[in-house]
């Protein structure tokens, strides 16, 4: 899908036909005439990007470091955070899985929330283009298809569910954090991308010259 402002020919993504796309408003959409699939919609607006963003790295550190599960077998009890899930696996000499959990719930959605705030901060609050741009799309879409959150929610309620037969086990904030991260990650990656920052790009430089 592509997502324009002025007015564009847009090759369909769907069936290639070439459409002509004039300016859209606030939640309107352009859908394509011979195949009826969504070819645009109305480009976001930075100050929701921005505050996205924001709530984003707020709930990453919330989710990391409040603990997010209390467990109790017999007379041994403790909780422990997602912070210390991948430095519990390089203690317990499994290396691999520590640096791939550390990749892809910790390093992943930081580059990939900072990216965007990074990108998002100067136009909205300065109206001016960010430093280092390219370097910081590149992070974004790097990362985006690195972010592997909901796979490890998933898995920690299947282990969770395992082990309850034979401990019990308290689920803490950090779940509903963490389930709230991936709602809005996935939000983000509807409502913006390389494109849509080329074109806040352009309104910034028609807007000076005008
Ligand atoms: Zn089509």
């Amino acid at each position: 899908m592509s997502i324009f402002k002025s007015q564009n020919i847009i090759a369909c993504s769907h069936c290639d036909l070439l459409v002509s796309v004039n300016e859209l408003n606030n939640g309107e959409t352009a859908e394509c005439p011979r195949c009826g699939g969504e070819i645009a919609s109305h480009i976001s607006d930075p100050r929701d990007i921005f505050i996205l963003s924001i709530t984003g790295l707020i709930l990453f550190f919330s989710t990391l470091t409040i603990p997010a599960l209390k467990f109790k077998m017999g007379n041994l009890d403790g909780e422990f955070s997602i912070l210390e899930t991948p430095f519990a696996m390089f203690n317990n000499e499994q290396s691999i899985i520590g640096f791939i959990i550390f990749f892809s719930i910790i390093s992943t959605p930081l580059t990939y929330f900072f990216s965007i705030l990074w990108l998002v901060s100067p136009i909205y609050l300065l109206n001016k283009k960010p430093r280092y741009s390219r370097l910081f799309i590149k992070l974004m879409n790097i990362s985006k298809d690195w972010i592997m959150l909901e796979v490890f929610f998933v898995s920690l309620l299947v282990a969770m569910i395992k082990l309850s037969d034979n401990m019990s086990l308290d689920i803490n904030l950090a779940f509903i954090t963490m389930f709230s991260l991936i709602v809005i990650s996935a939000v983000l990656h509807k409502l913006f991308d390389a494109n849509i920052y080329f074109e806040w790009i352009k309104n910034l430089q028609n807007e000076r010259t005008k």
